[in-house]
């Protein structure tokens, strides 16, 4: 499937984004006050889009939900009191018509906005032939497709100012990550669509203040092009996503410890990086080289057990393996999550490869 979106430079109201763009503000807009004064203070700290959820997606209910259409009064005074621009997330197509009725200027869809494709048409559909940007937060499960597809939804209807925020992935188990960032995913999609500006939220990929800045850093190190992360006046006490939000001085101090590298390379740094990409190619040839040459032999493993009528796995020698390699792999200086996954993998290319060989019907090939 081709991925060419039709975009125009993420430039808004005039505004060149510029690197990294970086958008902030409270999780939920809760009150003039607190809106004001978180707002003040990052557009003194040189913040040019402010961010605040009026229709807040709760996970439980009896929680608070977000102030409702009230609050675009008071982003509309951040506007005009901060020259900020603002932005809100619309989850449906009243949201999309108060927001634009109040003036916001860029418009997000949430993750469990985008992991609906009904919900995205209607909200595309209500945008047809508008000139608005869109923010697009990955889904809450990791399908690139369902991602790239609610961008395309909306560029179909001739939306052309769109940026993907990256904000992790939800998941059963305990990554370390409120959402793990799945890295390989947003790299995945740059690839694919490299004019398409991503923004990291290092807030809902943590969960928590302390890993705030390792998650905006790496994203800067992966060359994305921004970040949207939250920050209120007085973190412990906000309505919602308390334990992730920093007060706009915390954000300062976060963002000036930020390394911003060159996204490109020049001609001397170049050769150097160039000779040591190509040994890089030369190893991944060996790499597949190897992996073709085991599954030769795993073919005649296959051979031997279909005509002594063995199951493929065998348990015990697959725990063996397992830890004998994730045992070497710790003396070279290799996470053992890393030789893990490496080992699942190739162990499972080897029971398809033996599971061909097993199970080919011998008539099948005459009868075709
Ligand atoms: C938010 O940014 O406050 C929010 C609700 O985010 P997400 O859609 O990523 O959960
Ligand atoms: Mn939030």
């Amino acid at each position: 499937m081709a991925d060419k979106l039709k975009l125009l430079p993420f430039i808004i109201d005039g505004l060149k984004p510029d690197r990294p763009i970086l958008v902030a503000g409270p999780c939920s807009a809760e009150s003039e006050k607190q809106v004001m004064n978180t707002a003040k203070q990052l557009a003194a700290s040189g913040i040019k889009i402010f961010r605040a959820g009026i229709w807040k997606p709760r996970t439980r209910p009896n929680t608070f939900e977000g102030v409702g259409s009230r609050g675009l009064i008071w982003l509309k005074k951040v506007k005009e009191q901060t020259g900020m621009l603002t932005t809100t997330e619309v989850a449906n197509v009243k949201h999309v018509y108060e927001a634009l009725k109040y003036g916001v200027d860029v418009l997000w869809l949430g993750a469990r906005t985008t992991a609906n494709p009904f919900a995205v048409q209607e909200i595309a559909d209500t945008l047809k032939g508008m000139d608005i940007p869109v923010l697009v937060k990955n889904p809450v499960n990791p399908d690139l497709e369902l991602w790239i597809g609610a961008m395309e939804r909306l560029n179909k209807v001739g939306i052309k100012r769109i940026a993907a925020i990256h904000r992790g992935f939800s998941t059963y188990e305990n990554s370390g990550f409120r959402n793990n960032p799945h890295w390989q995913i947003p790299i995945e999609l740059k690839r694919r669509i490299p004019e398409l500006p991503i923004l990291t939220d290092p807030s809902h990929i943590c969960g928590n203040r302390e890993g705030l800045y390792e998650v905006s850093q790496e994203a800067m190190d992966l060359n994305f092009e921004g970040l949207f992360i939250e920050s209120h006046e007085n973190p412990d006490k906000a309505l919602s996503d308390s334990h992730q939000q920093i007060t706009p001085e915390n954000l300062n101090k976060l963002l000036s410890r930020l390394v911003i590298r060159d996204p490109n390379i020049d001609n001397g740094i170049l050769l150097t990086i160039g000779e040591l990409r190509a040994k890089i190619d030369d190893l991944d040839d060996k790499i597949i080289d190897i992996f073709d040459k085991r599954m030769a032999i795993a073919e005649e493993i296959g051979q031997y057990k279909k005509i002594h009528n063995i199951a493929i796995l065998q348990a015990k020698r697959w725990d063996s393996i397992l830890s004998k390699r994730l045992k070497m792999g710790l003396r070279h200086g290799l996470s053992n999550e890393f030789i893990e996954k490496v080992f699942k993998a190739i162990h499972q290319e080897s029971i398809n490869h033996q599971n061909r060989i097993m199970n080919i019907d011998p008539g099948q090939n005459e009868n075709n």
